[in-house]
Formats: structure tokens, C-alpha cells, sequence
């Protein structure tokens, strides 16, 4: 048995399968070979095997998200039969006698540049597509080179509908976690990452235990393995002992027979004994999330990160895509508030196909309404879907990275030109709430001003407390002093509450530290009217609500 330490993001109890997944590895190394026929044939074979991967894949979005989502797996059935493509990897393979990784790699390399150089947007977009089908391919035929069968993990794996597995990386993007199938998912073990990067986030948002920083070099020898990840204590199992199998056992049994417990809660209010009443909304990344939501009784969504929408795919989501989306969120809440957060992507969040100029210091880049204002269309093609789903129920919408009051001057310019648009072509449409998201210092500063500018507000601690102590909240190197609990963050806290009432409008807190408990009295005390968490988070926070005074602070 092996034990390895880590940092916990999300409470729990995992058992099951490890899976080691294994980045991308664009950039092979030749290996030459001789029977340059064999090779060919390789190739061949694998292409036969994406073609059923894609197929597969076609049929299960055609069934989850419609003909319009599930298009991608089509243009890249359709890649797979391009005549350049398919004559660039077997020249490569012909004239160079090297292997028919390193070719498939070196043509989707290749391709891709050559599309990214390209004026035209769409055509742009279609280097994602190239490099996406090169990557299934070159992993096809990794897996079908290796006899052990030991380098058997990767996302395509996780989305399979086998056995659920704990899957271990040396790192995870958002785009990557995002596209993992989450019933196959147990728990996440990473060796990087910090708990408020967006990946901790989801994993919160999955409702499924993670550590980071966990102390072990994720190699194939894991690969298939039991494993156990005890997100109470931070540690990691690997073959453990049957006697902590049977502990671990007793444990997750009483795991769930105290969330069984909370289940009475569902249906009561989110009151203190005192009689203060909180709003208790979940926050969600897609629709995918929604049955979580119902289950745990949220009040309302407090937070859509619509830019979940964005990634994990090669090309931007129509306005149609988006706007059935919404309406699908819209209407499962049946009435209850839905905050969507208009794109935010950036940062750690980032996708190829926008072809985002690459920055020394992206946090403090374009990311967010920068992008959105830069790039209006796109800002305008979210904002048609937002209005026209506004109609089937309680949306939302919220902005965020604001800094001052010029910004919301601009949004709202843009968005009384969509509504007139709309309009002149007969369109249906609602009149959502349109609120801010105070997650910059300046944002706070501005807050009297901005208050005039806004329905509600909505602070999201996890920017906040990074731009507020200079402290990249990717750099777990830095947790030890990044003490969400520090004073300043709270001081703004309560200068955000006190502007906010002072206009008349409500605001919550939807970033991590809503959902910490240690603050919950204090929150409540400072006037906070929703906390918004992962929807895991909202039955345990009810209970305590419940058994507070709020008074006696
Ligand atoms: C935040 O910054 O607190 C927030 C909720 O947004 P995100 O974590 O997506 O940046
Ligand atoms: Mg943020």
C-alpha cells in the first residue's frame, strides 16, 4: 500500500479504479522504421477506430445536447477523409520511414498553423478541429502500440461508460475536466493545481472529492490499481491494506447515511433561529448540473459560469446552442432566480479557438468583458441567447471583472442595440435583471457608483481575494499565505453590503468563500442576502443556518 499526501478541495470518500490521464502530447519524437507498409496500415486501422469513437460520440450529443451540439463529432468524421490530410501523413510516412504518431502529429501541427494564419475567423476556428482529430488519432494508435496495455488512460477513456474511475494527472485544465464524463468520475487526484483554481471548483461542482498538490509522480504503473481518496484527512490510497478498505467502508456507508439525514431539509427555508432569512442558490457550469441543483433544494442559481459552454470544444457555440441552453436552465428552475454570468473566459480559462494573443501575465489580462467588449460580436451573440431565453423563466444576467461605471455604460449600450434588433426582426424576448459581479478592488471602490448601474451585485471572493492580496490564485505555491480569511477581503465584504442596500438592490457572494461555515454567521450579521455554493454544499450550510442566532454576534 502506498499513501500520499494532498490538499483537499472537496470532502468524501472515493474507491474504485485509478486511471492515470496523460496530457496531450502534440509534439512526438520521430522513431524510424523500416516496413513503411506496416505503418501505413497502423495508421489505417486507427483511422477505422476514430470513425467508430466519432460515430459513437455523434449519436450520445445528438441525444444530450441536439443535432446542433453534436455537429463537431461530424466535421470531424469528415477530417478523417480529407484528402491533404490523409496524403500529408502518409508522404510523411513514405518518404521520411518514421512512425505514424510522429506523422499524424506533425500534419495536424502543420494544418493547424496554417488555418491560424488565416483572416478568416471561421477558418481560424477549424485549427482546433485539426488538432483535435490528430490527438485522438496519435492516442489510438499509442494504445494499440502498447502490449501491457498500461498507457490505457485519457479523457476518451473517462467519457466511456465503463466502470467509474479516480483519475489521477499531473494536472488538469478546466477544458479538460470539463469534458469528462462526471458519472464515470470518482474523485480527482492532481500533483498541481491550488484549491481555487477552476478545476477545484468543478470538482466542487461535481460534487465528487479532490486533492491537490498531491505528493506522488502519476506514472502507468498506477493504471488500474485500486485506489481510495479520503478528501476528509487529504490522502490518497494506493492498494491499500484490506483492513483500510473495511474502515474506509464504514466510513463512506456513514457518509452517506448523514447526507441521507439532510435530506429533511429539502423543502424548508433557509432561516436562523432569529428569524434572518438567506437566499441559498447553487453554483453550476452546465445544464448537466441542473439535476443536482433540484436535488439539493437550492433556492435559486446564483452563478452560471456560461464560459463552460465555451470550452471543451473546437468552435464557438451558436446563438441557437446557447439559447436552448438557457431556456433548458430556465425552465427546469420553474420560476426560481437563474444568474447567468455572461462569458468569462481567460486566465486559467482558455480556448484555442479564440485565438487569444498569449500574455505575460494573463490574470491581469484580457480576459472576461475585456474580451467581450474587444470583441463585441461574440458578447452580442451570448447576449440575443440571454434575452430570448429570458422569456421561459427567471434569468439573469451578471458581468463580471467590472471596474468601473464606463464598462456598464458600454454593456448597456450593446444591450439596448441586441434588444432593438431583436425587436426590429419580431423576436421574442424578456427583461432580465442585469447585475455585477464585484470580484476587482476597484469594483468595491466603485461600488456606490456602480450600484446605480446594476439590479444586483454578486461578489466573487475567489478573484477578489487574488487581486486584493496580489496573490495568483493558480499558484499553490502561494496557499500557505493566501488567507482567504484575511481581514481586507472582509472589510470589502461589508463596504460591497452596506453601498449595495444603500441603493436598494440585493447582493450575495458566490465565490468559494460563501460556502465557508466559519463565516457563515458573520456573512449573514454583515446583511449578505444569498450565499451562492456548489450545489453539495447547500443542504450541510442549511442545517447550520438553521440552528444559528445571528444576533448574538
Ligand atoms: C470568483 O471570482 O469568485 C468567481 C465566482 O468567479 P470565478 O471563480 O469563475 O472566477
Ligand atoms: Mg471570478
Amino acid at each position: 500500500m502506498q499513501r500520499y499526501r494532498g490538499k483537499s478541495v472537496f470532502e468524501g470518500i472515493a474507491m474504485g479504479k485509478i486511471r492515470v490521464y496523460r496530457k496531450d502530447e502534440t509534439q512526438l519524437k520521430p522513431i524510424k522504421v523500416q516496413n513503411t507498409e506496416g505503418e501505413l496500415e497502423r495508421y489505417f486501422a486507427a483511422k477505422r477506430t476514430a470513425a467508430q469513437q466519432l460515430k459513437q460520440l455523434y449519436e450520445k450529443a445528438v441525444r444530450q445536447v441536439g443535432e446542433a451540439g453534436a455537429a463537431v463529432f461530424e466535421v470531424h468524421g469528415m477530417l478523417l477523409e480529407d484528402g491533404e490530410y490523409n496524403r500529408s501523413v502518409e508522404s510523411i510516412i513514405r518518404e521520411e520511414h518514421v512512425n505514424a504518431e510522429y506523422a499524424v502529429s506533425m500534419t495536424g501541427e502543420k494544418l493547424s498553423e496554417r488555418f491560424v494564419a488565416m483572416e478568416d475567423d471561421y477558418i481560424a476556428s477549424k485549427a482546433a478541429d485539426v488538432k483535435d482529430i490528430s490527438r485522438r488519432l496519435v492516442e489510438i494508435l499509442q494504445r494499440n502500440n502498447d502490449v501491457t496495455g498500461s498507457l490505457q488512460a485519457s479523457v476518451a477513456e473517462a467519457e466511456k461508460p465503463s466502470e467509474p474511475v479516480i483519475v489521477v494527472a499531473e494536472d488538469l485544465s478546466p477544458s479538460e475536466t470539463i469534458q469528462m464524463n462526471k458519472d464515470n468520475v470518482l474523485a480527482f487526484v492532481t500533483v498541481k493545481g491550488s484549491a481555487c483554481s477552476h478545476t477545484a471548483i468543478l470538482a466542487g461542482m461535481m460534487g465528487i472529492p479532490a486533492l491537490v498538490r498531491t505528493e506522488l509522480s502519476p506514472d502507468a504503473s498506477m493504471d488500474g490499481q485500486q485506489g481510495i481518496v479520503d478528501g476528509y484527512e487529504g490522502v490518497f490510497y494506493v492498494e491499500p491494506e484490506a483492513e483500510l478498505e473495511k474502515q474506509m467502508r464504514i466510513r463512506r456507508d456513514a457518509e452517506l447515511e448523514k447526507k441521507k439525514q439532510l435530506r429533511e431539509l429539502v423543502g424548508k427555508r433557509s432561516i436562523t433561529a432569529d428569524g434572518k432569512q438567506v437566499m441559498l442558490c447553487a453554483n453550476i457550469g452546465n445544464i448537466g448540473d441542473l439535476k443536482a441543483v433540484l436535488e439539493n433544494d437550492a433556492d435559486g442559481i446564483g452563478l452560471f459560469r456560461s464560459e463552460f459552454i465555451y470550452l471543451g470544444r473546437n468552435s464557438y457555440p451558436t446563438e441557437e446552442e446557447q439559447f436552448l441552453i438557457y431556456k433548458a436552465a430556465a425552465e427546469a428552475m420553474n420560476g426560481k432566480p437563474i444568474i447567468i454570468r455572461t462569458l468569462d473566459i481567460g486566465a486559467d480559462k482558455q480556448c484555442d479557438y479564440f485565438h487569444l494573443e498569449k500574455e505575460e501575465n494573463p490574470a491581469l489580462g484580457c480576459r472576461a468583458i475585456r474580451i467581450c467588449l474587444k470583441r463585441p460580436e461574440i458578447f452580442r451573440t451570448q447576449l440575443r441567447a440571454l434575452f430570448r431565453a429570458s422569456v421561459y423563466g427567471n434569468i439573469a444576467i451578471m458581468y463580471p471583472m467590472i471596474t468601473g461605471v464606463r464598462e456598464m455604460k458600454r454593456i448597456q449600450e450593446i444591450a439596448a442595440e441586441v434588444k432593438k434588433e431583436l425587436r426590429a426582426g419580431g423576436i421574442a424576448f424578456g427583461e432580465p435583471k442585469q447585475g455585477i459581479m464585484i470580484e476587482t478592488p476597484a469594483a468595491v471602490m466603485m461600488s456606490d457608483e456602480l450600484a446605480k448601474e446594476a439590479d444586483f451585485f454578486s461578489i466573487g471572493t475567489n478573484d477578489l481575494i487574488q487581486y486584493t492580496l496580489a496573490m495568483d490564485r493558480q499558484n499553490a505555491g502561494l496557499e500557505e499565505y493566501c488567507d482567504s480569511h484575511y481581514p481586507a477581503v472582509l472589510r470589502m465584504i461589508e463596504i460591497v453590503v452596506k453601498n449595495a442596500h444603500k441603493a436598494g438592490i440585493p447582493v450575495g457572494i458566490c465565490g468559494e468563500l460563501g460556502a465557508d461555515r466559519e463565516f457563515t454567521r458573520e456573512f449573514l450579521a454583515l446583511g449578505v442576502d444569498e450565499l451562492s455554493v456548489s450545489p453539495e454544499s447547500i443542504l450541510p450550510l442549511r442545517k447550520l443556518i438553521r440552528q444559528m442566532n445571528v444576533e448574538e454576534i
